[in-house]
């Protein structure tokens, strides 16, 4: 066996047990070594049995004088009783319905019991504690190390239905013990020792059997510390490349661009106005702009970005604006044309399924579709410019490719509304440039947020009918639910079951007067549109939807936003949710509902009544939930050891630092052939573009 084993070959892993090792996503040896536990049961001190005490984690050693399996009165259960005595006193041990523990624990052995002591009628017993046999010598040497499940910190793993951490640990302990020797440091020594990082085998051990709380600590940070240096690695690499390229500098036309702002209905703000002026002074370097243009929803982007699509366009050159979905390529197509309407440009869609262009004979100077676009079959004549919207990364590789080998790149302006904690905007964008757009239009009313205790449903309900009457329209949004509640079955059906659950609901029983549609990502995509364009024309009055409305969306009658389930949403999407309406002069509101008691979520949700500020929410959810359940994870790939990390400024920091140092001593990394090897595996588990 070595690293690279795959798990099918593993001794005592079975068929069951490799299919629920592939759901955690671990194929091999290697794999199974790197799945971390995310927590320790502590049961580092071993207690007198005379010294036990009720209702708390009690972990003792001791001889099982008996152990019998009896049925409870009701017969419905069946209990593992055994008696264990240490030298102070001796306690009942209650196990149940694991009638099988009669054949591991037997009659004169020796074990090591953790668990949480009751009270009973009989008196005091350990409830179902972890259990391990311990063999004497190691008790007498006192080798608390040699303990696995019990007496010591005992790492708690992430688990999937039916893999349990006993098992993990079991099958762990002696691969590791095993194969220890051949995982090599790919960090170079000198970085190693400059920020005291532990070697990475002793790291390994440390993080699943760890001595000490410290120890374990030190270990998750060196991982997090490797992580975060070889994210940074590739940004850094990456932003050298395109150090080397070039793009088609773009004049700025002062007379066009004050041409363009007197055909708006409204005055820019002042972020418009100076990320417009960012943006256009970029294009007329010969060097590829590389910008991030980060506004919270509503704040105006596409209008910053449409002027630097004019420009680009009448200077003769063309520009692709990719779009996340088909419902909001169109969007942008229907808002660009709208726009740019006096000036006389092509403008094309492009999208999966149909092809409004025919590019070869009608080039369109603006072309605006989804992921097609970067599709093969898409030849652009001279494409000066590339806007994404809400695609994060895009990579100097698939610029490239758009351009066919002329010898340049485009300009690229990302634009995001998913607001970023600074921490993770270091690490993933690294030198990118970033425009701000801080405050919204004005003449907007700021949203009422409010929670709704469940006695008051009824009359939320009133006032949704209350706006509908007066015009207006609704948004309501379901959650996904959680796969251990439906279990085996496909997330996005039970997505969609909630919704359908919610719109008969709507439908037959709280709104039968009122016309009601229903959004969800299982629709074929006609079908997504026909939907969209009704609710967007008034054609409905109350939209019950999933998360698909998330992004971009633009229906300025939409003034009650309502919101179900709201515990199961991180704040920034929450947030996004909510931009979703007061995008009018009216009035807006956000109801949210819950069934959540839990501290955490009235803390979280309360953040979001006195904030609207999605920044500022972004961190307040990283400080509340931790990163794990940071919207971004996902979308970005980030390993969770280096997303839990970046809370940790000085350690992105140090990462970062230690990055740009190795980079500018040996720019291609030739004298670290492990560390690139490392890195061409990093990128290719993350998707930075
Ligand atoms: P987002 O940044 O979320 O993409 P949009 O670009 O969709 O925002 O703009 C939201 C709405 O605000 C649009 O209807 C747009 O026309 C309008 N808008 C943009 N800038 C201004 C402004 N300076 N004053 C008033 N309305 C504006
Ligand atoms: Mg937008």
């Amino acid at each position: 066996m070595n690293l690279s084993t795959s798990i099918e070959e593993i001794p005592r892993v079975g068929p069951q047990y490799q299919k629920r090792l592939k759901k955690l996503g671990i194929k091999s040896v290697r794999g199974l070594l790197f799945h971390f536990p995310h927590r320790y049961e502590d049961f580092s001190n071993i207690a007198p049995i005379s010294g036990v005490k009720l209702n708390e984690s009690n972990c003792i050693q001791g001889k099982i004088l008996e152990i019998e399996n009896t049925r409870t009165w009701k017969k419905r259960m069946i209990l593992t009783q055994a008696i264990v005595e240490d030298k102070t006193s001796a306690i009942k041990v209650v196990w149940f319905n694991q009638p099988y523990l009669i054949n591991v624990l037997k009659e004169g052995d020796f074990v090591c019991l953790a668990g949480k002591v009751a009270l009973g009628e009989g008196g005091i017993y350990l409830s179902s504690p972890a259990y391990e046999k311990i063999n004497l010598k190691s008790e007498i040497l006192n080798l608390k190390s040699s303990l696995t499940h019990t007496g010591r910190l005992v790492p708690v793993y992430p688990e999937t239905e039916g893999l349990s951490s006993r098992w993990l640990r079991f099958i762990l302990k002696p691969i590791l013990t095993e194969l220890k020797k051949e995982i090599l440091e790919p960090i170079p020594e000198k970085i190693r020792i400059k920020y005291q990082l532990p070697p990475i085998q002793k790291a390994i051990w440390q993080v699943h059997f760890p001595d000490s709380r410290k120890l374990a600590k030190a270990a998750k940070e060196r991982f997090a510390f490797e992580e975060l240096f070889n994210l940074s690695l590739i940004v850094l690499r990456e932003r050298q490349r395109l150090g080397k390229e070039r793009a088609i500098a773009i004049p700025l036309n002062l007379k066009l661009v004050k041409d363009f702002l007197k055909t708006l209905p409204f005055e820019l703000t002042e972020s418009q106005k100076k990320s417009a002026w960012q943006i256009l002074k970029d294009l007329e370097k010969p060097r590829p702009m590389n910008r991030l243009l980060e506004g919270d929803v509503g704040s105006g982007k596409t209008v910053v970005a449409a002027m630097a699509a004019l420009n680009v366009a009448k200077s003769g050159y063309q520009v692709a604006f990719m779009a996340p979905t088909e419902i909001l390529a169109k969007q942008h197509f229907k808002t660009i044309n709208e726009l740019l309407k006096k000036f006389n440009l092509k403008i094309g869609l492009l999208t999966g399924k149909e092809k409004i262009l025919r590019q070869a004979q009608d080039e369109p100077n603006i072309l605006i579709g989804t992921h097609a676009l970067i599709q093969d079959q898409v030849k652009f004549r001279n494409l000066a410019l590339v806007v994404v919207d809400e695609q994060h990364r895009f990579g100097v590789e698939q610029r490239a490719r758009l351009c066919q080998q002329k010898g340049y790149i485009p300009h690229l302006l990302s634009m995001t509304a998913t607001p970023i904690p600074r921490t993770l905007s270091l690490t993933i964008y690294g030198d990118l440039d970033l425009s701000l757009i801080t405050e919204l239009p004005k003449g907007r009313k700021k949203i009422i947020t409010k929670v709704i205790p469940p006695e008051n449903r009824e009359g939320a309900y009133n006032f949704i009918r209350k706006q509908v009457k007066q015009g207006k329209q609704v948004f309501v949004i379901c959650p996904r639910i959680e796969p251990s509640e439906v279990k085996g079955k496909n997330l996005s059906w039970a997505e969609v079951k909630a919704v359908k659950d919610e719109y008969q609901k709507l439908s037959k029983e709280v709104f039968p007067d009122l016309k009601i549609g229903m959004l969800h990502g299982r629709m074929k995509t006609e079908e997504k549109e026909e939907i969209m364009k009704k609710f967007k024309n008034e054609k409905t009055d109350v939209l019950v939807s999933t998360s698909v409305v998330e992004v971009g969306i633009d229906v300025p009658n939409a003034t009650l936003m309502m919101i179900e389930g709201a515990e199961r949403f991180g704040l920034a999407q929450l947030h996004q949710f909510r931009g979703r309406v007061g995008r009018s002069k009216y009035q807006s509101f956000c109801f949210l509902f819950t069934d959540s008691p839990a501290k955490k979520t009235q803390q979280r949700l309360k953040a979001l009544i006195t904030s609207e500020n999605g920044f500022e929410l972004a961190e307040k959810d990283l400080e509340i939930r931790g990163p794990g359940d940071f919207s971004g994870s996902r979308q970005w790939g980030i390993p969770d050891i280096a997303m839990a990390s970046l809370k940790d400024i000085f350690l992105v920091q140090n990462s970062r630092q230690a990055a740009k140092k190795i980079l500018e001593e040996d720019p291609e990394l030739k004298k670290y052939p492990l560390l690139q090897k490392r890195l061409e595996e990093f990128r290719s588990r993350i998707h930075l573009e």
